[in-house]
Protein backbone atom coordinates (compact mmCIF):
# COMPACT_ATOMS: atom_id res chain seq x y z
CA UNK A 1 0.00 0.00 0.00
CA UNK A 2 1.65 3.35 -0.44
CA UNK A 3 0.72 6.19 1.60
CA UNK A 4 0.35 9.78 0.63
CA UNK A 5 -0.70 13.35 1.79
CA UNK A 6 -2.77 14.26 -1.36
CA UNK A 7 -4.78 12.51 -3.97
CA UNK A 8 -6.53 14.10 -6.57
CA UNK A 9 -9.10 12.17 -8.14
CA UNK A 10 -11.58 11.87 -11.18
CA UNK A 11 -9.13 13.36 -13.63
CA UNK A 12 -10.85 13.18 -17.71
CA UNK A 13 -7.78 13.60 -19.03
CA UNK A 14 -4.30 13.45 -17.00
CA UNK A 15 -1.86 14.73 -19.85
CA UNK A 16 1.57 12.77 -18.16
CA UNK A 17 4.34 13.96 -21.40
CA UNK A 18 6.25 11.29 -19.05
CA UNK A 19 7.26 8.94 -22.07
CA UNK A 20 10.07 9.31 -24.44
CA UNK A 21 13.12 11.17 -24.71
CA UNK A 22 14.02 14.57 -23.92
CA UNK A 23 14.10 17.09 -25.66
CA UNK A 24 11.24 15.87 -27.98
CA UNK A 25 11.09 16.24 -31.52
CA UNK A 26 8.89 15.51 -34.65
CA UNK A 27 5.53 13.63 -33.98
CA UNK A 28 7.00 12.56 -30.51
CA UNK A 29 5.92 16.49 -29.69
CA UNK A 30 2.24 14.99 -30.46
CA UNK A 31 2.71 12.23 -27.46
CA UNK A 32 1.47 13.47 -24.66
CA UNK A 33 1.28 10.56 -22.34
CA UNK A 34 -2.30 10.45 -21.89
CA UNK A 35 -4.68 8.69 -19.20
CA UNK A 36 -8.36 8.89 -18.93
CA UNK A 37 -10.07 8.44 -15.89
CA UNK A 38 -6.92 8.89 -13.89
CA UNK A 39 -6.06 9.75 -10.32
CA UNK A 40 -2.49 11.48 -8.75
CA UNK A 41 -1.20 10.41 -5.74
CA UNK A 42 1.42 13.10 -3.61
CA UNK A 43 3.64 12.64 -0.90
CA UNK A 44 5.72 14.94 0.33
CA UNK A 45 6.21 17.00 -2.53
CA UNK A 46 6.79 13.86 -5.03
CA UNK A 47 4.04 12.06 -7.19
CA UNK A 48 3.89 8.24 -5.46
CA UNK A 49 1.52 7.17 -7.67
CA UNK A 50 0.34 8.12 -11.57
CA UNK A 51 -2.15 6.29 -13.28
CA UNK A 52 -6.20 4.97 -13.43
CA UNK A 53 -8.56 6.02 -10.43
CA UNK A 54 -9.59 2.22 -10.08
CA UNK A 55 -5.93 1.10 -9.12
CA UNK A 56 -5.48 4.23 -7.33
CA UNK A 57 -8.31 3.42 -5.18
CA UNK A 58 -6.80 -0.03 -4.36
CA UNK A 59 -3.00 0.75 -3.76
CA UNK A 60 -3.32 4.31 -2.33
CA UNK A 61 -4.18 5.07 1.41
CA UNK A 62 -4.42 8.44 2.43
CA UNK A 63 -2.51 9.34 5.45
CA UNK A 64 -4.59 11.19 8.47
CA UNK A 65 -4.77 14.95 7.98
CA UNK A 66 -4.18 14.30 4.35
CA UNK A 67 -5.97 15.96 1.72
CA UNK A 68 -7.99 14.60 -1.66
CA UNK A 69 -9.51 16.86 -4.15
CA UNK A 70 -11.71 15.59 -7.27
CA UNK A 71 -10.92 17.37 -10.31
CA UNK A 72 -14.50 16.83 -11.60
CA UNK A 73 -13.62 15.31 -14.60
CA UNK A 74 -11.03 18.02 -16.03
CA UNK A 75 -7.81 18.00 -17.12
CA UNK A 76 -4.70 17.95 -15.40
CA UNK A 77 -1.17 18.83 -17.09
CA UNK A 78 2.34 19.39 -15.50
CA UNK A 79 2.86 22.84 -14.40
CA UNK A 80 4.17 25.12 -16.66
CA UNK A 81 7.78 26.27 -17.07
CA UNK A 82 8.64 29.32 -18.73
CA UNK A 83 11.66 28.99 -20.41
CA UNK A 84 12.52 32.68 -21.16
CA UNK A 85 11.54 35.31 -19.22
CA UNK A 86 13.49 39.32 -18.49
CA UNK A 87 10.79 39.78 -15.33
CA UNK A 88 13.76 41.55 -13.13
CA UNK A 89 12.91 45.17 -13.88
CA UNK A 90 11.53 48.77 -12.72
CA UNK A 91 8.80 50.58 -14.80
CA UNK A 92 6.60 49.92 -17.23
CA UNK A 93 6.16 51.25 -21.12
CA UNK A 94 3.14 50.94 -21.98
CA UNK A 95 3.25 54.69 -22.95
CA UNK A 96 5.51 53.04 -26.20
CA UNK A 97 2.54 51.45 -27.60
CA UNK A 98 1.04 54.50 -29.35
CA UNK A 99 4.51 54.56 -31.08
CA UNK A 100 4.05 50.95 -31.58
CA UNK A 101 1.01 51.39 -33.73
CA UNK A 102 2.15 54.54 -35.23
CA UNK A 103 4.69 52.39 -37.12
CA UNK A 104 7.47 52.78 -35.02
CA UNK A 105 10.05 49.50 -34.29
CA UNK A 106 11.66 48.12 -31.42
CA UNK A 107 14.97 49.22 -32.70
CA UNK A 108 13.50 52.57 -33.53
CA UNK A 109 12.86 53.27 -30.45
CA UNK A 110 15.53 52.15 -28.58
CA UNK A 111 17.62 54.11 -31.16
CA UNK A 112 15.79 57.56 -29.45
CA UNK A 113 17.12 56.42 -26.00
CA UNK A 114 13.55 55.15 -25.24
CA UNK A 115 12.39 51.55 -25.06
CA UNK A 116 14.71 49.21 -23.64
CA UNK A 117 17.79 52.27 -22.56
CA UNK A 118 14.16 53.39 -20.32
CA UNK A 119 13.81 50.52 -18.64
CA UNK A 120 17.78 50.46 -18.11
CA UNK A 121 17.42 53.96 -16.50
CA UNK A 122 14.21 52.91 -14.30
CA UNK A 123 16.12 49.75 -13.26
CA UNK A 124 19.40 51.51 -12.33
CA UNK A 125 17.71 53.92 -10.16
CA UNK A 126 15.20 51.47 -8.65
CA UNK A 127 15.75 50.21 -4.82
CA UNK A 128 16.44 46.68 -4.17
CA UNK A 129 13.22 46.70 -2.12
CA UNK A 130 11.20 47.99 -5.05
CA UNK A 131 12.74 45.85 -7.93
CA UNK A 132 11.78 42.18 -5.25
CA UNK A 133 8.41 43.62 -4.64
CA UNK A 134 7.89 44.44 -8.32
CA UNK A 135 9.16 40.57 -9.73
CA UNK A 136 7.62 38.85 -6.70
CA UNK A 137 4.33 40.36 -7.85
CA UNK A 138 4.97 39.29 -11.16
CA UNK A 139 6.11 35.89 -10.88
CA UNK A 140 3.20 34.94 -8.41
CA UNK A 141 0.65 35.99 -11.03
CA UNK A 142 2.35 34.16 -13.59
CA UNK A 143 2.25 30.89 -10.52
CA UNK A 144 -1.55 31.82 -10.50
CA UNK A 145 -1.85 30.92 -14.43
CA UNK A 146 0.42 27.81 -13.72
CA UNK A 147 3.96 28.60 -14.29
CA UNK A 148 5.69 26.22 -11.75
CA UNK A 149 9.55 26.90 -12.90
CA UNK A 150 10.71 29.64 -15.27
CA UNK A 151 14.00 31.25 -16.16
CA UNK A 152 14.83 34.70 -15.05
CA UNK A 153 17.28 37.09 -17.20
CA UNK A 154 19.12 40.10 -15.74
CA UNK A 155 19.85 42.51 -18.69
CA UNK A 156 18.27 45.89 -17.51
CA UNK A 157 21.62 47.01 -15.64
CA UNK A 158 24.41 46.93 -18.43
CA UNK A 159 27.02 47.61 -16.06
CA UNK A 160 28.97 44.90 -13.37
CA UNK A 161 27.57 46.01 -10.31
CA UNK A 162 24.28 46.39 -11.48
CA UNK A 163 23.64 42.70 -13.47
CA UNK A 164 25.33 41.52 -10.01
CA UNK A 165 22.43 43.06 -8.38
CA UNK A 166 19.88 41.65 -10.23
CA UNK A 167 20.96 38.38 -10.54
CA UNK A 168 21.57 37.86 -6.92
CA UNK A 169 17.38 38.79 -6.29
CA UNK A 170 16.92 35.69 -7.87
CA UNK A 171 17.29 33.43 -5.21
CA UNK A 172 15.55 35.24 -2.88
CA UNK A 173 12.92 35.65 -5.02
CA UNK A 174 12.38 32.28 -5.23
CA UNK A 175 12.64 31.84 -1.73
CA UNK A 176 9.68 34.01 -1.36
CA UNK A 177 7.22 32.50 -4.55
CA UNK A 178 8.08 29.19 -3.83
CA UNK A 179 8.99 28.59 -7.71
CA UNK A 180 11.94 27.16 -9.43
CA UNK A 181 13.91 30.19 -10.70
CA UNK A 182 16.45 29.43 -12.86
CA UNK A 183 19.00 32.66 -13.70
CA UNK A 184 20.47 33.76 -17.12
CA UNK A 185 23.03 36.47 -16.91
CA UNK A 186 22.32 38.54 -20.06
CA UNK A 187 24.84 41.57 -19.84
CA UNK A 188 24.75 41.31 -23.17
CA UNK A 189 21.03 42.52 -23.94
CA UNK A 190 22.02 45.90 -25.46
CA UNK A 191 25.11 48.38 -25.74
CA UNK A 192 24.76 50.70 -23.05
CA UNK A 193 25.31 54.49 -23.14
CA UNK A 194 28.56 54.81 -21.59
CA UNK A 195 29.71 52.22 -24.47
CA UNK A 196 28.06 53.79 -27.13
CA UNK A 197 29.87 53.08 -30.81
CA UNK A 198 31.91 51.24 -28.36
CA UNK A 199 30.37 47.62 -28.57
CA UNK A 200 34.16 46.03 -28.47
CA UNK A 201 34.63 47.68 -25.51
CA UNK A 202 31.55 46.98 -23.64
CA UNK A 203 32.27 43.16 -24.29
CA UNK A 204 35.40 42.97 -22.94
CA UNK A 205 34.14 44.68 -19.86
CA UNK A 206 32.07 42.00 -20.20
CA UNK A 207 34.84 39.66 -20.41
CA UNK A 208 36.83 40.80 -17.57
CA UNK A 209 34.77 41.80 -15.24
CA UNK A 210 31.48 41.08 -15.38
CA UNK A 211 31.56 37.23 -16.70
CA UNK A 212 34.05 36.43 -13.83
CA UNK A 213 32.28 37.37 -10.97
CA UNK A 214 29.15 36.04 -12.12
CA UNK A 215 30.82 32.68 -12.21
CA UNK A 216 32.75 32.87 -9.47
CA UNK A 217 29.57 33.28 -6.92
CA UNK A 218 27.55 31.32 -9.24
CA UNK A 219 24.65 33.51 -9.96
CA UNK A 220 23.60 32.26 -13.02
CA UNK A 221 23.20 28.60 -14.64
CA UNK A 222 23.52 30.46 -18.24
CA UNK A 223 24.95 32.98 -20.24
CA UNK A 224 22.85 34.77 -23.23
CA UNK A 225 23.21 37.48 -25.63
CA UNK A 226 21.27 39.60 -28.23
CA UNK A 227 23.20 39.02 -31.12
CA UNK A 228 20.87 41.26 -34.04
CA UNK A 229 22.24 44.26 -35.86
CA UNK A 230 23.06 47.33 -34.20
CA UNK A 231 23.16 44.97 -30.77
CA UNK A 232 26.22 43.05 -30.84
CA UNK A 233 27.51 40.80 -33.86
CA UNK A 234 28.24 37.54 -34.65
CA UNK A 235 31.82 37.71 -34.00
CA UNK A 236 30.81 39.46 -30.36
CA UNK A 237 28.34 37.38 -29.34
CA UNK A 238 30.59 34.28 -30.01
CA UNK A 239 33.72 35.99 -28.18
CA UNK A 240 31.37 36.42 -24.93
CA UNK A 241 29.86 33.09 -25.17
CA UNK A 242 33.18 31.11 -25.41
CA UNK A 243 33.95 32.78 -21.99
CA UNK A 244 31.32 31.60 -21.06
CA UNK A 245 31.06 28.12 -21.35
CA UNK A 246 35.05 28.46 -20.31
CA UNK A 247 33.57 29.73 -17.28
CA UNK A 248 31.38 26.91 -16.69
CA UNK A 249 28.16 28.42 -18.02
CA UNK A 250 25.23 27.04 -20.53
CA UNK A 251 24.59 29.09 -23.28
CA UNK A 252 21.50 30.85 -25.05
CA UNK A 253 21.88 33.52 -28.17
CA UNK A 254 18.54 35.87 -28.69
CA UNK A 255 18.75 35.26 -32.66
CA UNK A 256 17.49 36.71 -35.89
CA UNK A 257 15.01 38.14 -34.32
CA UNK A 258 15.32 41.35 -36.20
CA UNK A 259 16.67 39.71 -38.88
CA UNK A 260 18.92 36.73 -40.49
CA UNK A 261 22.06 37.86 -38.47
CA UNK A 262 23.59 34.72 -37.97
CA UNK A 263 22.08 34.18 -34.63
CA UNK A 264 20.88 30.63 -34.93
CA UNK A 265 23.91 29.48 -37.32
CA UNK A 266 26.04 30.54 -34.39
CA UNK A 267 23.68 28.23 -31.88
CA UNK A 268 23.93 25.37 -34.30
CA UNK A 269 27.61 26.15 -34.37
CA UNK A 270 28.36 26.67 -30.83
CA UNK A 271 25.87 23.67 -29.36
CA UNK A 272 23.86 25.61 -27.62
CA UNK A 273 21.10 25.01 -25.09
CA UNK A 274 18.62 26.92 -26.92
CA UNK A 275 18.20 29.92 -29.97
CA UNK A 276 15.44 32.03 -28.71
CA UNK A 277 12.74 33.92 -30.88
CA UNK A 278 14.02 33.18 -34.51
CA UNK A 279 11.45 34.30 -36.41
CA UNK A 280 13.66 35.35 -39.64
CA UNK A 281 14.94 31.54 -39.10
CA UNK A 282 15.74 29.90 -42.74
CA UNK A 283 15.46 26.74 -43.64
CA UNK A 284 19.35 26.09 -43.49
CA UNK A 285 19.28 27.42 -40.07
CA UNK A 286 16.26 24.98 -38.98
CA UNK A 287 18.25 21.93 -40.18
CA UNK A 288 21.59 23.34 -38.45
CA UNK A 289 19.18 23.76 -35.41
CA UNK A 290 17.61 20.01 -35.74
CA UNK A 291 21.38 18.37 -36.64
CA UNK A 292 22.75 20.36 -33.85
CA UNK A 293 20.02 19.55 -30.93
CA UNK A 294 19.53 23.53 -30.49
CA UNK A 295 16.18 23.83 -28.48
CA UNK A 296 14.33 26.64 -30.31
CA UNK A 297 12.37 28.61 -28.09
CA UNK A 298 9.64 30.27 -29.21
CA UNK A 299 7.78 33.56 -27.74
CA UNK A 300 4.73 33.86 -29.93
CA UNK A 301 3.52 36.82 -28.13
CA UNK A 302 6.51 39.25 -28.68
CA UNK A 303 5.88 39.85 -32.73
CA UNK A 304 2.36 40.25 -31.57
CA UNK A 305 3.17 43.16 -29.03
CA UNK A 306 5.37 44.39 -31.39
CA UNK A 307 3.14 45.07 -34.28
CA UNK A 308 5.85 43.21 -36.04
CA UNK A 309 3.33 41.23 -38.86
CA UNK A 310 4.42 38.25 -38.38
CA UNK A 311 4.40 34.67 -36.40
CA UNK A 312 7.08 32.53 -34.42
CA UNK A 313 8.33 29.65 -37.31
CA UNK A 314 6.82 27.03 -35.03
CA UNK A 315 4.72 24.69 -37.38
CA UNK A 316 8.33 25.00 -39.92
CA UNK A 317 10.73 24.32 -36.85
CA UNK A 318 8.42 21.32 -35.70
CA UNK A 319 8.92 19.72 -39.27
CA UNK A 320 12.10 20.11 -39.90
CA UNK A 321 12.68 17.93 -36.62
CA UNK A 322 14.01 20.64 -34.01
CA UNK A 323 12.89 20.52 -30.76
CA UNK A 324 10.72 23.64 -29.64
CA UNK A 325 9.89 25.25 -26.41
CA UNK A 326 7.84 28.28 -25.94
CA UNK A 327 7.90 30.92 -23.54
CA UNK A 328 6.41 34.15 -22.41
CA UNK A 329 9.91 36.42 -22.91
CA UNK A 330 7.67 38.79 -20.01
CA UNK A 331 9.54 41.87 -20.25
CA UNK A 332 7.95 45.67 -20.60
CA UNK A 333 7.73 45.39 -24.36
CA UNK A 334 5.89 42.57 -24.03
CA UNK A 335 4.27 41.83 -20.91
CA UNK A 336 2.64 38.37 -20.85
CA UNK A 337 2.41 36.71 -17.55
CA UNK A 338 0.45 33.39 -18.88
CA UNK A 339 1.41 30.59 -19.91
CA UNK A 340 -1.99 29.50 -21.46
CA UNK A 341 -1.85 32.74 -23.15
CA UNK A 342 1.32 31.71 -24.89
CA UNK A 343 -0.25 28.32 -25.54
CA UNK A 344 -3.04 30.03 -27.57
CA UNK A 345 -1.08 31.72 -29.67
CA UNK A 346 1.70 29.28 -29.96
CA UNK A 347 -1.29 27.35 -31.96
CA UNK A 348 -2.93 30.08 -33.67
CA UNK A 349 0.04 32.22 -34.69
CA UNK A 350 3.27 29.74 -34.68
CA UNK A 351 0.77 26.86 -35.94
CA UNK A 352 1.70 24.25 -33.53
CA UNK A 353 -0.51 21.59 -32.84
CA UNK A 354 -2.37 21.91 -29.33
CA UNK A 355 -0.41 19.00 -28.12
CA UNK A 356 2.97 20.08 -29.84
CA UNK A 357 2.09 23.66 -27.68
CA UNK A 358 1.66 21.65 -24.38
CA UNK A 359 5.14 19.57 -25.25
CA UNK A 360 6.84 22.84 -25.62
CA UNK A 361 5.46 24.94 -22.48
CA UNK A 362 6.56 21.90 -19.97
CA UNK A 363 8.70 18.68 -20.85
CA UNK A 364 10.60 20.87 -23.86
CA UNK A 365 11.07 23.76 -21.64
CA UNK A 366 12.25 21.94 -18.89
CA UNK A 367 15.23 21.24 -21.08
CA UNK A 368 15.65 24.46 -22.53
CA UNK A 369 16.49 25.28 -18.73
CA UNK A 370 18.08 22.56 -17.81
CA UNK A 371 15.53 21.41 -15.91
CA UNK A 372 14.47 17.85 -17.66
CA UNK A 373 15.54 16.20 -14.71
CA UNK A 374 12.52 17.95 -11.92
CA UNK A 375 10.20 19.74 -14.39
CA UNK A 376 7.78 19.42 -17.15
CA UNK A 377 6.60 16.09 -16.58
CA UNK A 378 3.81 13.72 -14.36
CA UNK A 379 5.53 11.13 -13.03
CA UNK A 380 6.30 8.89 -10.15
CA UNK A 381 9.69 9.90 -7.94
CA UNK A 382 9.14 13.82 -10.12
CA UNK A 383 8.44 16.76 -7.65
CA UNK A 384 4.44 16.94 -7.50
CA UNK A 385 3.95 19.97 -10.04
CA UNK A 386 0.84 20.34 -11.78
CA UNK A 387 -2.22 22.58 -12.93
CA UNK A 388 -5.63 21.39 -13.27
CA UNK A 389 -8.23 23.02 -15.67
CA UNK A 390 -11.84 22.97 -15.80
CA UNK A 391 -12.07 21.50 -19.21
CA UNK A 392 -12.67 18.06 -20.84
CA UNK A 393 -9.16 17.73 -22.89
CA UNK A 394 -5.95 19.54 -22.77
CA UNK A 395 -6.42 20.66 -27.05
CA UNK A 396 -9.23 23.16 -24.80
CA UNK A 397 -6.82 24.80 -22.73
CA UNK A 398 -5.26 26.84 -25.93
CA UNK A 399 -8.66 26.28 -27.69
CA UNK A 400 -10.20 28.59 -25.14
CA UNK A 401 -8.32 32.01 -25.25
CA UNK A 402 -7.60 33.64 -21.45
CA UNK A 403 -8.59 29.92 -19.63
CA UNK A 404 -7.11 30.39 -15.71
CA UNK A 405 -6.49 27.56 -14.09
CA UNK A 406 -9.00 26.18 -11.60
CA UNK A 407 -5.90 25.00 -9.38
CA UNK A 408 -2.06 24.42 -9.12
CA UNK A 409 -0.41 22.54 -6.83
CA UNK A 410 3.61 23.10 -6.39
CA UNK A 411 5.30 20.01 -4.78
CA UNK A 412 1.60 18.72 -4.30
CA UNK A 413 0.84 22.30 -1.95
CA UNK A 414 -1.98 23.93 -4.15
CA UNK A 415 -1.13 27.36 -4.60
CA UNK A 416 -3.84 28.67 -6.59
CA UNK A 417 -6.66 29.75 -5.62
CA UNK A 418 -4.20 30.81 -2.41
CA UNK A 419 -5.48 29.62 1.18
CA UNK A 420 -8.06 32.09 2.25
CA UNK A 421 -6.17 34.30 4.96
CA UNK A 422 -8.49 34.35 8.43
CA UNK A 423 -9.46 37.70 9.37
ZN1 LIG B 1 14.21 38.04 -24.51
Amino acid sequence: MTRADLVVTDIGELATLASGPVPRTGPAMRELGRLSRAAVAVDAGRFVYVGSEAACKREVRLRSGGSRWSAAGGTVVPGFVDPHTHVLFAGDRAAEIDLKIGGASYRDIVRRGGGLFQTVRATRRASTALLLRSAEARLRRMAAMGTTSCEVKSGYALTPAGERRLLSLVPILARRTGLRLVPTFLGAHAVPPEYTDRPDDYVSALLTDALPAVARHHLAGYCDAFCEPGFFSVEQTERLLLAARAAGLGLKIHADEFGRSGGAALAARLGCRSADHLLESSDEDRHALAAAGVTAVLLPLTPFASFAGRSSPGREMVDAGVPVAVGTDLSPNSWVESMPVVLSHSVYAARLTPAEALTAATVNAAHAIGLAGEAGTIAVGRPADFVAFDVPSSEQIPYRFGLTPERVYRRGICVSPARERPP
